[in-house]
């Protein structure tokens, strides 16, 4: 594919994760009377579709926005693996979409460390109460110390889980087992494992994506 004058380029030309953003469904079907062209809402919302990131070595990386990673292609610096049926048209030319890219040179992906953060336990925990296993959204959880602070217990991310108040409340200065509670699982620090898991989330509605993930 020849580069396209008419569409911009991110100079940065990073694939920056996008995986909260993209888990995000563009809403379908019938929207409000706020869309004055139907035709552009919809290439709107198909840019914004997930698209699997593979390494040059087919393991998956990550996911970004359809808008990304044809700006990938355009670049030269990955090409279209899976395709959707659906194109999007610029002034010249139109182009298929893409379901999964490939990068062209090999990446070196360092140890997947992601910063620790609220936003970040709550995703590796998928919004579940880790006491309770019920789910709630991000604004009903909080983060509980497993081992409690002032019993020397510290703040990582083996020591910390989403939890709601409910159970944060019954739960106090106690440990699970002193509270007679137990954890879903144990907490680990988010890996690329746990990237993949939230990939084949993303994923499950594209059959596309199957080969590369499920193996
Ligand atoms: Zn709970």
């Amino acid at each position: 594919m020849s580069a396209n004058r008419h569409m911009s380029v991110d100079s940065r030309g990073r694939y920056t994760p996008e995986v909260a953003g993209a888990a995000a469904p563009s809403s379908e079907g019938p929207s409000g009377s706020r869309s004055h062209n139907p035709l552009l809402q919809r290439r709107a919302s198909l840019m914004q579709e997930p698209v699997l990131v593979l390494n040059a070595t087919y393991e998956p990386i990550n996911v970004t926005a359809v808008r990304r990673a044809m700006v990938l292609m355009l670049k030269g610096v990955a090409q279209a693996e899976e395709m959707h049926n659906a194109e999007v048209h610029s002034a010249a030319h139109a182009h298929k979409v893409p379901s999964v890219i490939r990068l062209l040179a090999y990446r070196h992906i360092p140890q997947q460390s992601r910063a620790l953060s609220r936003k970040n336990i709550l995703l590796r925990d998928r919004n579940t109460c880790q006491f309770c296993c019920r789910v709630f959204p991000s604004s009903e959880l909080t983060l509980d110390h497993v081992v409690p602070r002032s019993r020397g217990g510290r703040s990582s991310w083996e020591n910390l889980v989403a939890c709601c108040y409910r159970c944060n409340n019954n739960k106090g200065d106690r440990t699970p087992e002193e509270a007679g509670l137990k954890l879903a699982r144990r907490p680990r620090p988010f890996t690329l494992h746990t990237s993949r898991q939230l990939m084949r989330l993303i994923g499950h509605r594209d059959e596309r994506w199957r080969k590369y993930l499920f193996y």
